[in-house]
């Protein structure tokens, strides 16, 4: 077959475990498009954060696939339409391309499979979703028994190479230049800090894998504690499929040691697919219609304290360090996420979907599933989650996190505190003049949350 195949790719920017490309590649030449599409996804379009990482991930997979010698073509527009053209050009109806599962994807390969002979493929998560289901062939609602299920299916196979070759067609279609995408922020320049902490990209993804293996058996004794980098942070490279999750399972497992933990996280990323394939709607609606009439404050009133939030100056330490974090890396720990993302919601009562959407346009890691199931869990307003009325203390959880050194490195303010005063400098009267006070005090959050809550219970 010498007709060429197009190769589509999304969120699944690599060449090796790519079922997709290994698919393309059997069948004769093949034409690799990415198409920056804001238009399928809508208001659901890639934040400013994640533009940044699609860049250099870009940019890296059109190195590695001169390499092979073949190459990247860069088209835009809404991607049915632009496939549609692309086809014409090289004069094909073939089309390969890893299954997604996001609302707008979906809807995406309806459209295009209309019209040209799409082929999907798995790959992106440890089994497709929507695969498990339980005895009478539902899905699972709830994480611990859909992760005891997907294990029975576990080990993944085993991952693939990159193809040896990748055949090219005789002649090349017509391909944007990434510079004109205007993916990257200029004025001002806000990702300063994020070229400092990754390297996107396929190379950059297995580096962090070999980095994290080393350290994964301390995985379980270390992740929840801010100051030490005790997780793999490999979420935004798993985001954009730079690796996939069976080789860093197969890596991971040759590590030796408990790893049971770390995979239960990899879990809860299939598990989000699992949710939102079940609610598309999962990241705008509760997923428990009795919280609707909960009465969250109105932004405009609660505008300052929402910016407070957002700036990281809310004169609580450990939310303000997680936000600065999150501001100047595109990425926060987990344990932080959990108690900045409560803080919003319970102290300040301000619906969860603000929050949901912040973390859209700053995290380089968002994540349509991830982001919404992880927001209704602590929002309580979830399928499966935590209850409302569990209002996270932040001072508590940082201390008993030992966030110290965390606070010290994002809140340069309050760099020369002890650990024993830290946490909370406004209690122990030690507050610097440039460090905000507390926008609410911890019991006033809390009984505004429950009174609010109890409006719903
Ligand atoms: C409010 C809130 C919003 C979040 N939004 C996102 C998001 O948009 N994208 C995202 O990938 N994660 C999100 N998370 C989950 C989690 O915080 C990140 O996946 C984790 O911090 C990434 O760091 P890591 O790669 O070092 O994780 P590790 O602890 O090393 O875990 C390994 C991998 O497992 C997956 N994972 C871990 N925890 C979770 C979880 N709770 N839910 C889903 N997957 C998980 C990630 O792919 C991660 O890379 C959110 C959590 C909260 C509380």
């Amino acid at each position: 077959m010498t007709t060429p195949t197009i190769l589509w790719f999304r969120r699944d920017l690599r060449l090796s475990d790519q079922a997709a490309l290994i698919a393309a590649a059997s069948e004769g030449p093949v034409v690799p498009v990415y198409i920056l599409d804001d238009d399928t996804p809508k208001h659901r379009k890639m934040g400013g954060a994640s533009r940044w990482w699609l860049h250099h991930s870009l940019a890296s997979l059109g190195a590695a696939l001169r390499d092979k010698g073949s190459r990247l073509i860069l088209r835009r527009g809404k991607s049915d339409t632009v496939l549609g053209e692309l086809a014409d050009d090289v004069g094909t109806t073939r089309v390969h391309c890893i299954r997604h599962y996001e609302p707008w994807w979906r809807n995406a390969e309806r459209a295009v499979a209309q019209a040209l002979d799409l082929v999907c493929h798995d790959g992106n998560y440890l089994l497709p979703p929507g695969s498990v289901t339980t005895g009478s062939g539902d899905p699972y609602k709830i994480y611990t028994p859909f992760w005891r299920a997907l294990k029975e299916h576990m080990p993944p196979p085993d991952p693939a190479n990159r193809p040896r070759d990748i055949p090219a067609p005789s002649s090349w279609p017509k391909s944007d230049t990434l510079a004109d995408w205007d993916l990257l922020p200029t004025k001002p320049d806000w990702a300063t800090g994020f070229a400092q902490e990754w390297s996107p990209g396929e190379d950059g993804a297995r580096a962090r894998v070999d980095d994290f293996v080393s350290e994964a058996a301390d995985y379980d004794a270390t992740r929840n504690l801010p100051s030490v980098e005790g997780s793999s942070r490999l979420s935004p490279h798993l985001h954009f499929g730079e690796v996939s999750p069976a080789y860093v399972w197969h890596r991971t497992m040759k590590a030796g040691g408990s790893v049971d933990v770390f995979l239960g996280e990899i879990g809860w990323r299939d598990y989000a697919q699992n949710v939102i394939l079940q609610f598309p709607e999962y990241a705008s609606k509760n997923a428990r219609d009795r919280f609707d009439p909960l009465p969250w404050r109105d932004l405009r009133e609660a505008k300052g304290d929402f910016a407070a939030w957002k700036q990281g100056r809310t004169g609580y330490p450990i939310v303000d360090a997680g936000m600065r974090q999150l501001w100047t890396t595109g990425w926060m720990h987990n344990r932080v996420r959990m108690i900045a993302a409560s803080f919003l919601i319970k102290h300040l009562l301000i619906d969860w979907r603000h929050g949901e959407q912040w973390f859209w346009d700053t995290l380089v890691d968002a994540d349509y599933g991830s982001n919404a199931v992880n927001w209704q869990w602590v929002a309580g307003t979830g399928i499966d989650s935590n209850m409302f009325s569990r209002i996270m203390a932040p001072l508590s959880q940082s201390e008993k996190f030992d966030a110290g050194d965390y606070i010290r490195e994002w809140v340069p303010e309050l760099a020369k505190l002890s650990d024993a005063v830290i946490h909370d400098p406004d209690e122990h009267g030690c507050r610097p003049k440039d460090y905000p006070a507390k926008v609410i005090g911890h019991r006033e959050g809390r009984e505004r949350a429950l009174a609010a809550y109890a409006k719903v219970k």
